[in-house]
């Protein structure tokens, strides 16, 4: 705390666990502005509260509110430096980004349930959209409200017909359905049956060779954050949804994203856009080649 000009005296957690509307309700209620900042309810001289209210404090509950209330400040000094956030997570009270990680797993445990592989060709940006996915911490409509958002309505931003939480989103809305429909054929998958994201970061099903995995896995993270993109240009821009468009947006950034940051410098858009596997049949046909001494092209 500086010169509290910047921290709001009731709102903001800046002494004890909780913020003082939560801890102090019934002097909450009587605070005539309950956006003013710590300088105008705090006066560090006398030691006391000054605060504005709409009546004096005269009930049992706000004089003892009010008894409590002074003694959780105790004798605060406001300085002239001007007030500074500081993080809890460490020692330092500087943010970073390892700390906030390690206290999130100490908050929520391990997640041994975890499928989702950290593939290099795929962008930081997408495994992070995922990472997050799995762990049902995007901002679907459902899960604003559950943090107390008020929304009108959170009907699903794609089909409208059922509330928009992210098993919807990705597995069981009509449009995703279609979508990972048309994935699965591209990538010779067969049909894709997936309740939950995890079936969708579990595929390829059937046994193939690690680099093979590497890539559909890739592939299906790519997919999974072309459909949120989707999901919000309709709700922010009105822009129709189309499976085609999808379709070619994943093809075309995972072509790119695999071809640029990975072994595979020598892809090819037109078979890639055949089946992105192409590579794999091509690397058999050549051991057969060296194998044979014959050319089976
Ligand atoms: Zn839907």
């Amino acid at each position: 705390m500086g010169n509290g000009a910047h921290i709001r005296f009731w709102l903001d957690k800046w002494c004890g666990n909780a913020s003082f509307s939560v801890a102090f309700p019934a002097l909450f209620r009587l605070a005539a502005d309950k956006q003013d900042p710590v300088a105008r309810c705090w006066d560090s001289q006398r030691l006391d509260v000054c605060c504005g209210w709409k009546r004096p404090v005269s009930s049992n509950a706000e004089l003892e509110e009010l008894l409590l209330l002074r003694q959780s400040i105790g004798s605060l000094f406001l300085s002239n430096s001007a007030d500074r956030w500081r993080w809890e997570g460490n020692k330092d009270g500087v943010f970073n980004v390892a700390d906030f990680k390690n206290l999130l797993v100490q908050q929520n445990g391990p997640d041994r349930n975890s499928v989702m592989k950290w593939i290099v060709w795929v962008p930081l940006k997408v495994k992070v959209f995922v990472w997050r996915l799995e762990m049902d911490r995007i901002p679907t409509r459902l899960a604003l409200q559950r943090r107390n958002m008020h929304l009108s309505d959170v009907s699903c931003g794609l089909c409208g017909a059922v509330d928009e939480s992210s098993i919807h989103i990705f597995t069981a809305c009509e449009l995703s359905c279609g979508f990972w429909t048309a994935i699965g054929s591209w990538c010779k998958l067969g049909p894709i049956f997936a309740f939950d994201i995890k079936d969708l970061l579990l595929l390829p099903a059937e046994k193939t060779s690690k680099e093979s995995k590497k890539i559909i896995q890739g592939i299906v993270m790519v997919s999974m954050c072309v459909i949120w993109v989707a999901r919000n240009e309709k709700i922010f821009r009105s822009k129709d949804v189309k499976i085609g468009e999808l379709v070619a947006k994943v093809k075309s950034l995972s072509f790119l994203w695999l071809k640029s940051r990975s072994r595979y410098k020598q892809l090819v858009w037109k078979d890639w856009t055949i089946f992105p596997l192409y590579m794999m049949q091509s690397c058999c046909a050549s051991v057969l080649v060296l194998r044979t001494g014959s050319v089976f092209y």
